[in-house]
């Protein structure tokens, strides 16, 4: 009687261990399906967050390009020849000065505004013939003082040389203390809301091979002005590095 109790017992018990270690061991199978569901979704996850930035990074690279083909941020220096199909169709802005149709109004414009400041800015070259490029780099004594013919922005029609009138009888009016007349420094304050960037700025000569020129404005619209002035770059710097700088919309 109290061996077959016992062994009821025993049954019992090794019943409930049974019951145990198959308990046990659904938990643990459970577990881990959920742990390996969950390291699925997430590596899903992750693949498709990496595609995505991928895409975007892709995408923003194709802009880049794009952008720099437009003849807005054409390059040219002395390393660069102006295209010989670059094509330009000039108009007046004032007194006989000539620039590129698609950079007049913003010229204009900033003119208007730098007057209704209460300056006086006057525009002293802005498109040039070849043959004019040509003679003014024939006749200049200091030849890094001068693009080579081919080589300048005037030629381009996006380039406008701009002076404070007060700077008029000084003889030579392009040099380096035109930087401290009124008109040239509201210039160069706001130069990038009008879509312009002071093209050959100070301690920059080594990479554009040009004097530091505080009257000298090029075209490159109001997006890229406005990332090269507030990051003190010139333009090749800029166009090197866009990456770094250019965030695509
Ligand atoms: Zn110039």
């Amino acid at each position: 009687m109290r061996n077959r109790k016992i062994r009821n017992q025993m049954i019992l018990i090794i019943l409930l261990v049974i019951a145990a270690v198959m308990a046990a061991f659904f938990l643990v199978h459970r577990i881990s399906a959920i742990v390996q569901q969950k390291a699925q979704k997430d590596a899903e996850e992750a693949a498709q967050k990496q595609a995505e930035e991928e895409a975007a990074d892709q995408a923003r690279l194709e802009k880049i390009e794009n952008e720099k083909n437009q003849w807005y941020l054409i390059l040219v220096n002395n390393q660069n020849a102006m295209p010989d199909d670059f094509e330009i169709e000039t108009v007046e802005v004032e007194d006989g000065y000539y620039i590129d149709e698609r950079v007049n109004e913003a010229l204009q414009e900033m003119l208007a505004d730098c007057r209704e400041a209460g300056y006086s800015p006057r525009l002293i070259s802005t498109f040039r013939t070849r043959e004019t490029q040509q003679y003014l780099y024939d006749h200049t004594a200091n030849k890094a003082d001068t693009a080579l013919p081919g080589h300048s922005e005037h030629e381009c029609g996006l380039a406008a040389d701009i002076v404070d009138a007060d700077s008029l009888g000084w003889g030579d009016p392009l040099i380096d203390k035109q930087e401290e007349m009124p008109a040239q420094k509201w210039l160069m304050e706001h130069c990038q809301d009008y879509g312009f960037i002071l093209r050959y700025p100070k301690d920059k000569e080594d990479i554009t091979e040009i004097i530091y020129e505080p009257w000298h404005y090029r075209y490159v619209g109001k997006e890229h002005a406005a990332i090269i002035m507030s990051n003190g770059l010139c333009l090749e710097e800029y166009l090197e590095n866009m990456e770094d700088y250019y965030q695509a919309q």
